[in-house]
C-alpha cells in the first residue's frame, strides 16, 4: 500500500516550489507511465559528481586526488586533519515525528545527504561541496542542520557551508539548537503543500519563475507540458 505521504528532500522540495506539475511528472507519476519524465543528468551535473567522488575517496579513504583536483587538496587535508568523526555523503533521514530511520525505510519522509560532515561533541560542521555558479539560498543549509539535530542529539551547534569550489569561497551559516524550531517553521510550510497537493492528486502548471522555469524544465524538454510559458532550453 502507498503511503500517504511523498518522502521529500532539498531537492524536491525545490522542484515542488518551482512548478508543481514539473514535481508531478518527475517524482509521482509511476515509473513507465506515460506522465513519467526521467532525470537526466547534465554535464554540469557529470561534472559535480566527479568532483563529489573525488574529494570523497579522498577524505574516506586516503586516496589521492586527481590533478585537476590538485587544488583542493589543502582543504581536504584541513578536513582529515580536524578533530572529530568524518562522514562523507552521509545519508539522514527523519520519520515524520522527525525520529532517524533508514533511508530507504517505507516511514521515511525527509532525507537528506552530507557531502562532508565532522562531528565533534556538541559541535559539528556539514559541508557541501559547489562545482557550479555562486547562488544565495540557505534552504539547504537549514535542512542540514535541522536533520542533524535529530541524528546527532548531542549537537549544541552546526556550522554548514557551501563550499564554492571553483570561487575558492564558501557561504557559512552557523546554527544553534534553540534555533531548530525556527528552522522547521521556515522549511515545513512549502512540505505540508506538497502533501496536500500528494493527498489530492492536485499538480497545477505554476511555473514560479515563468518562462525561466520551463526552460529547465525535463517535463517541458519531455513535450509533456502543454502550459510551457516558453521553451526548453536547458
Ligand atoms: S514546462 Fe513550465 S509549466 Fe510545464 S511543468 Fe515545466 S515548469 Fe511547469
Amino acid at each position: 500500500m502507498s503511503a500517504d505521504f511523498i518522502a521529500w528532500s532539498h531537492s524536491r522540495r525545490k522542484t515542488w516550489m518551482e512548478c508543481p506539475k514539473q514535481f508531478y511528472h518527475a517524482n509521482v507519476a509511476p515509473k513507465g507511465h506515460p506522465d513519467r519524465v526521467e532525470f537526466i543528468q547534465t554535464a554540469a551535473m557529470i561534472a559535480g559528481n566527479l568532483v563529489d567522488d573525488a574529494l570523497t575517496q579522498r577524505i574516506a579513504k586516503g586516496k589521492p586526488l586527481p590533478p585537476q583536483f590538485a587544488p583542493y587538496e589543502p582543504m581536504a587535508a584541513a578536513v582529515i586533519a580536524a578533530p572529530g568523526a568524518k562522514y562523507t555523503q552521509l545519508k539522514v533521514t527523519l520519520d515524520q515525528s522527525f525520529k532517524p530511520c533508514g533511508y530507504f525505510d517505507p516511514q521515511a519522509w525527509c532525507r537528506a545527504v552530507y557531502d562532508c560532515a565532522i562531528i565533534n561533541g556538541s559541535h559539528a560542521f556539514i559541508f557541501d561541496w559547489k562545482n557550479g555558479q555562486i547562488w544565495a539560498d540557505n534552504d539547504q543549509l537549514m535542512l542540514f542542520a535541522a536533520t542533524a539535530f535529530h541524528q546527532f542529539p548531542e549537537l549544541e551547534v552546526v556550522e554548514t557551508s557551501y563550499v564554492w569550489l571553483r570561487h575558492s569561497l564558501t557561504s557559512d551559516e552557523t546554527y544553534k539548537r534553540k534555533e531548530l524550531p525556527e528552522l522547521w517553521a521556515v522549511l515545513l510550510p512549502e512540505v505540508e503543500q506538497l502533501q496536500v497537493a500528494y493527498r489530492t492528486g492536485h499538480w497545477p502548471a505554476a511555473p514560479k519563475r515563468g518562462a525561466k522555469s520551463c526552460k529547465q524544465c525535463g517535463a517541458n524538454q519531455a513535450g509533456k507540458c502543454d502550459k510551457a510559458q516558453g521553451p526548453y532550453g536547458g
